[in-house]
């Protein structure tokens, strides 16, 4: 399927024309161009890097792999944005995904732009020593561009720490004597890592969705009860009642976020139902999630397929299509796989009363504005799943220190910073009939207008 993240960017945007008052600044008359020099220049990125990166493989086999940087936008400093390994990446998908690091940097608060890379292989088929070599490579064709002032990549889909690893140092050869620490984010420990930062993004997506249902409703009861806004009534009718969570995609951010959800006694959750690329597990009384990340910490990252694998770890569970996790009858949905999971096609069958965006642009644009119709609260990517590139601004920044933060601290600065963006968001979101993501784009688009204009470079 073509990639359709690019047009869920485009329509939010142009659901803010309709509106122009977001430009409070200007004068009225001129707000309509504004918006359109600033649609311009959000819906085109500075620059799209492309580059072949030839190997030789261990079999003797030279190839050519092809890969990307896309710096989207830098209003809001050095670009910034994972580098994305997968076999299914193109030159669209890596531009809309550049994009949308622009916005969930603007809604942070992050002083960062907008970057995103991709480097089109499937890394399971690579040996650690080619995957070493493409790191390498990469970091090679794209040294010029790179460093922690211009664009700092970090890990996506396929990549983690190792990765990181592997470019800073090639990084750190290429340019001695310049500062690297902060050229790459989510780098190990030992080479300069932030504590927390592998556990950030799935961290975070639990605490954006715990947030809304616990912590909000219990302080803001009165104020959604007399909204009488159709997502104040979602929020409402789940008071004081324990949910069911089904999770797409068990990789690093929807384990994390699945243990989160088992773990949290206060609010009673059961986890009924994960999937990965191969399997779905579901169990209506809720699955033992630390036993599945013990099993697939062992297994390549793949949960269990059989029975037998499922009764040598202990583990109670149905076995059913991978599919089939977007459309049971639970509360809550977390979206950690891939974009365009939930489209024209089976929108309708979607139960979930509650989506959380832990991927980025699992939703597509129709299917978004069909749920969103239905009242369901979608909690859009650039909200939810920002703790990744949040933990990366503290790693950055402990970089530049040469001083590291405990544990215990990036978690507080993480949940600080998510709380200040939803304490800013949600009284308008509950007061009126926008969408979770609308209200998002609108602070996003606000935040970088405001600063062109204090630029002088918006009229
Ligand atoms: N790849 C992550 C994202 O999509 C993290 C990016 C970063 O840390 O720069 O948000």
């Amino acid at each position: 399927m073509a990639s359709q993240t690019g047009s869920i960017v485009q329509d939010s945007l142009h659901a803010l024309l309709e509106d122009t008052s977001f430009l409070p600044q200007l004068q009225k008359e001129s707000r309509e161009q504004a918006f359109t020099s600033l649609a311009s220049i959000l819906s085109t990125p500075n620059k799209v890097h492309k580059s072949f990166l030839r190997i030789s493989l261990e079999n003797g086999k030279v190839v050519r792999i092809p890969a990307f940087r896309v710096q989207h936008n830098n209003t809001l400093g050095p670009y910034k944005g994972g580098v994305r390994f997968h076999e299914s990446v193109n030159e669209e998908e890596v531009v809309n995904l550049a994009a949308l690091m622009t916005l969930k940097n603007a809604l942070h608060d992050v002083p960062f732009g907008g970057g995103k890379g991709g480097i089109i292989i499937n890394p399971r088929e690579h040996s650690v020593k080619e995957l070493n070599l493409i790191c390498q490579k990469y970091v090679h064709y794209f040294s010029d561009i790179l460093g922690p002032d211009k664009d700092i990549p970090a890990p996506d889909m396929g990549s983690g720490d190792r990765e990181m690893d592997w470019m800073m140092a090639e990084y750190k050869s290429i340019r001695p004597g310049e500062p690297y620490r902060g050229s790459f984010t989510g780098k190990s420990i030992i080479n300069g890592g932030s504590l927390g930062r592998r556990e950030a993004t799935g961290k975070g997506v639990y605490f954006s969705f715990r947030y809304i249902l616990h912590d909000f409703l219990k302080d803001q009861q009165t104020f959604l009860e007399n909204s009488g806004n159709t997502f104040a009534k979602t929020v409402l009718h789940y008071k004081n009642r324990p949910l069911t969570i089904a999770v797409q995609g068990f990789g690093n951010v929807g384990s994390v976020a699945a243990l989160e959800a088992y773990q949290c006694a206060l609010l009673q959750n059961k986890v009924v139902s994960v999937s990965d690329r191969n399997v779905m597990l579901y169990n209506s009384e809720g699955l033992d999630i630390p036993a599945l990340i013990g099993y697939t910490s062992k297994n390549q990252g793949d949960l269990p397929t059989t029975d037998v694998q499922l009764s040598e770890c202990g583990i109670k569970a149905d076995i059913l299509d991978r599919d089939q996790v977007l459309e049971l009858d639970v509360d809550v949905l977390i979206l950690a796989a891939l974009e365009d999971q939930i489209h024209q096609d089976n929108m309708k069958q979607i139960k979930a009363r509650i989506i959380v965006e832990g991927a980025n642009a699992p939703v597509t644009g129709e299917a978004d504005k069909y749920l969103s119709d239905q009242g369901v609260i979608i909690i859009p990517d650039i909200l939810a799943n920002a703790g990744g590139v949040i933990v990366s601004y503290f790693e950055w920044l402990q970089g530049r220190e040469t001083q590291f933060y405990s544990e215990e601290e990036v978690f507080q600065l993480l949940v600080d910073k998510m709380k200040a963006t939803m304490d800013t968001i949600l009284p308008q979101y509950f007061g009126d009939p926008f969408p979770l993501r609308q209200n998002c784009y609108i602070h996003s688009v606000m935040k970088l207008s405001t600063v062109l204009y204090r630029q002088g470079k918006l009229y």
